[in-house]
């Protein structure tokens, strides 16, 4: 990082009398400063990222707007009450009515094909596990998506799409996705429009709370004065706040060349949502193995895991893709902010600085949500 000092003009131009500064321009800090001007359209509101784009999960993820597989939320349940279950459908149901009602579906090209989720042969006790409970979730969850029949066997889909080795189909109807890319770009347009100054390449590096505001500390050795911060770094948080609880987890996901003939339509989760893929532009996205390599990919460095790698490799041509050739166009990584239990940190940590991360992998769902939260606590304090 180069160093250099902040002239007189720049920092009277661009960085005196700002209100807030957000740190971080992913779905939750670009939700944060909209709503920060919805509360208040005075409020002189910047958003300061380390990156050209908004680089940790919002730009990198699968687009799944999606609240819950029935494994994932029966593994939630091990270690969650019902009621707290429950409570993160909710929270991301109503997230994801949020995100549509203020990007537009047309957007976010938003397209309701519905979540499977898949079990292979060897598989078989962990469906029928599921398939006893499918009247519960679907009465459970019915009263807080308004869709009586969420979940439903599907197994006669499964010809259609051509998998191999996967003996059971279960559908989500009131899942759909979103193009990721689009969803981002449309939030960054209409921060802008709302007049919200959007500073890239800026790396917060400490941030000292006192009674004058927060010293906004950044790693090109300039210092800013702000009277109230929001931090939205998700799975960056603890390099910031050492003593957030949130560590981070890195996704390893490819996307296809585009693949003759494929029929594969809708978001597909196996394995506790631990793989997951969909179509994309006549492509396959594949992402996750997460679970494969668990200690290694607790990082927030992007980079390959050549055992997670081969295994998505595998997956696509052996169980998805088993009749086609299928190229590979581009691989990448995002880190995801994750912690003991599956509920974002909203909470203001000293007088002047607020944080909204840990989004456990459902920011999609819930950042608008969570940003929207983080203003107000921001605002209220
Ligand atoms: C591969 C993958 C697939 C996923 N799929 C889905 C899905 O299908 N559905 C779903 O609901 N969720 C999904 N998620 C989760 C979702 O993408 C995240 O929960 C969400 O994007 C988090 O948003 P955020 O704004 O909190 O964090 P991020 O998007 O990570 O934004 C944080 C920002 O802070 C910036 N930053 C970090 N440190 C600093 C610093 N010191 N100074 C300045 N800037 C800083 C980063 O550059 C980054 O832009 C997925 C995540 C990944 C990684």
């Amino acid at each position: 990082m180069i160093k250099y000092e902040l002239s007189y003009w720049e920092r009277e131009t661009f960085f005196k009398n700002l209100d807030i500064a957000v740190i971080g321009s992913g779905i939750v800090g670009l939700a944060a400063a909209i709503h920060l001007k919805t509360l208040d359209p005075t409020l002189r509101v910047a958003v300061l990222e380390r990156g050209p784009l908004p680089i940790g999960a919002s730009t990198r993820n699968a687009g799944f707007a999606c609240f819950g597989s029935m494994t994932e939320l029966l593994d939630d349940l091990t270690s969650m009450s019902e009621d707290d279950v429950l409570a993160v459908v909710e929270k991301r149901w109503r997230g994801l009515q949020r995100l549509r009602a203020l990007v537009g579906d047309a957007h976010l090209d938003f397209q309701m094909l519905g979540g499977y989720e898949m079990f292979t042969d060897e598989e078989e006790a962990i469906f029928q596990k599921c398939r006893a409970q499918i009247s519960d979730f679907n009465q459970k969850i019915g009263k807080i998506t308004g869709h009586p029949e969420a979940y439903k066997v599907v197994d006669e889909r499964l010809p259609r799409f051509g998998f191999q080795g996967v003996r059971h189909l279960i559908l989500n109807q009131a899942e759909g996705q979103v193009h990721t890319g689009k969803m981002m770009s449309a939030l960054l347009k209409k921060a802008l429009y709302d007049g919200i100054q959007i500073f890239n390449g800026i790396f917060v590096k400490d941030l000292k709370d006192s009674s004058q505001g927060v010293e906004i500390e950044m790693e090109s050795g300039w210092t800013i004065r702000v009277p109230k911060v929001l931090v939205a770094v998700n799975g960056f948080a603890k390099r910031l706040l050492p003593q957030a609880d949130v560590y981070p987890a890195r996704n390893q996901v490819l996307v296809t060349q585009p693949v003759r003939g494929l029929a594969v339509e809708g978001c597909f989760h196996y394995d506790r949502g631990y793989f997951y893929f969909r179509n994309l532009d006549g492509r396959i996205l594949l992402g996750g193995g997460r679970n494969l390599d668990l200690e290694k990919e607790k990082t927030d460095e992007f980079g390959s895991n050549a055992l997670i790698r081969r295994a998505l490799l595998k997956l696509l041509e052996t169980v998805i893709c088993p009749e086609q050739q299928v190229e590979i166009d581009a691989w990448w990584t995002g880190i995801l902010g994750l912690g003991p239990v599956k509920k974002p940190i909203v909470e203001q940590v000293s007088p002047n600085v607020t944080v909204a991360v840990r989004l456990s992998g459902m920011g999609v769902a819930i950042g608008t949500l969570v940003g929207q939260e983080g203003a107000e606590l921001v605002v209220k304090n």
